[in-house]
């Protein structure tokens, strides 16, 4: 008889280890507490508008997940590499074009030389650039316990820099505006964004997930079961205990759950405000009381995202900067984000309308130097785990964990049960 494993959680990572250890001959049950697939990685439909789960995209440039998912058939498209940069003002505002500061750091960052960027930071992106892109994944993840902004004033950039480019950019790639995330992650993300684009599926976010449970015959997919684990053995679905050779909790069971929120705000206009296929970052994000840390307009890249003569607009705003200013409900958080984008857009912004205001908690795994200091507890306890929260909060992260997981369950659970 085959060996039976249950797996708890039906995110990215539950979906890949399932469908991996299928294939491997193991008979595997997957189970959702809610009632659709995909976890974090979800796509709603409202008014005609695709609005994902927060501003979401995937790189080209991850490697494990190139081996994974099949871009070709999610019609992936590129945001246009780099980003717009904007200094808001009550007269003027004034946008900056770094068309690559990832891959061709010279001859962008020469547009905001001056505003930002010293000859010595150009020369830093660069050199830090080609250490990076030529170190292996697994060379990056090995040392490092500063966090990113020490380790970012460390590497010589001046502070203007660090404040006007990499602070709007990065606190809102680790939703937390500390840059207390480890400098592992920093320069993982560096290099992935130096290697390879940032895409949209045409379906939105929650393409992904659906594609790679494809692999996963239906039956073997419980939806709305909020499971009790018991034991290392067994489990409670809907008051009946089941018994397993393994179980894997693909979920953050931890009870300290990260506390990084984040609100995302879309808004439909009848034209895009931005002049390129880039996400602008607001310069000013750091020494402000200013909310918006970047915009994108997702029906720009994906005409799908918006319904014909529509622009779909998506305005990310860091949980904690709204703490921090006494801010915590849907209609503050709004307010104020149109009186700033009225002073980036003027009186255009009376016709955008309101769409979808998401309020996102436990939204990435905390992953501050202390995180990587943690050796993997995988199977300590007698569970497997799998998630982004055993490595690190991105799709990337998420199906590495599944790997591994994968990997540590064929060496404990013989494929046949006795
Ligand atoms: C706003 C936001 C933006 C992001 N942007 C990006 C990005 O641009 N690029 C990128 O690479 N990554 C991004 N990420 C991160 C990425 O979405 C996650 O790393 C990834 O989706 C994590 O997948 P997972 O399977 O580990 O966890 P999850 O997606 O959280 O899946 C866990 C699943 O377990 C289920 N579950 C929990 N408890 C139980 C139970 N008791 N019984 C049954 N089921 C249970 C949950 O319902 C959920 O479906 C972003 C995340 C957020 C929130």
């Amino acid at each position: 008889m085959k060996s039976r494993i249950a797996v708890i959680g039906a995110g990215i990572a539950g979906i890949h280890c399932t469908s991996e250890l299928i294939k491997l001959g193991y008979h595997v049950d997957l189970y959702e507490k809610s009632d659709r697939i995909g976890g974090r990685m979800k796509t709603e439909l409202i008014e005609g508008f695709q609005i994902d789960h927060g501003f979401h995209v995937l790189q080209t440039g991850y490697n494990v997940a190139q081996k994974v998912i099949d871009y070709d058939k999610l019609n992936v498209k590129a945001f246009e590499p780099g980003a717009l940069v904007i200094r808001s003002s009550s007269k003027k505002s004034r946008i900056w074009r770094l068309s690559d500061p990832f891959r061709r750091p010279l001859s962008s960052l020469k547009d905001a030389f001056g505003f930002f960027a010293s000859p010595f930071d150009m020369l830093r992106v660069l050199l830090m650039r080609r250490r990076l892109t030529k170190m292996p994944v697994d060379e990056i993840f090995l040392n490092g316990d500063l966090d990113t902004e020490q380790w970012l004033r460390n590497q010589g950039f001046s502070q203007k820099f660090i404040d006007r480019f990499f602070y709007p950019l990065f606190s809102g790639i680790f939703l937390e505006s500390e840059l207390r995330t480890n400098e592992r992650l920093f320069k993982f993300i560096f290099r992935t964004m130096s290697k390879g684009d940032m895409v949209l599926p045409k379906k939105g976010i929650q393409a992904i997930p659906d594609l790679l449970a494809q692999e996963i015959p239906k039956g073997n997919i419980e939806l709305n079961s909020d499971v009790e684990i018991i034991s290392p053995n067994t489990i409670k679905v809907n008051d009946e205990e089941k018994q397993y050779h393994g179980v894997i909790i693909a979920f953050d069971d931890r009870t300290n759950l990260s506390k990084k929120h984040v609100w995302t705000l879309y808004f439909s206009a009848d034209k895009s405000p931005l002049s390129s296929k880039h996400i602008m970052l607001n310069s000013e994000i750091r020494n402000s009381d200013d909310l918006i840390s970047y915009i994108s307009v997702p029906s720009d890249i994906q005409s799908n995202y918006s319904p014909v003569g529509k622009s779909l607009i998506c305005v990310t705003v860091l949980g904690d900067k709204c703490d921090n200013l006494g801010i915590n409900s849907k209609e503050e958080v709004l307010s104020k984000v149109e009186l700033e984008l009225r002073k980036w857009y003027g009186d255009e912004v009376q016709s955008w309308s309101s769409i979808a205001i998401q309020h996102i908690i436990n939204a990435l795994p905390e992953s501050d130097s202390e995180f990587f200091t943690q050796i993997d507890s995988n199977n300590e306890d007698g569970f497997f785990r799998c998630g982004d929260f055993m490595t690190h909060g991105s799709v990337e992260g998420a199906l590495i964990s599944a790997r591994k997981t994968v990997e540590n369950v064929g060496q404990k659970i013989p494929l046949l049960s006795q």
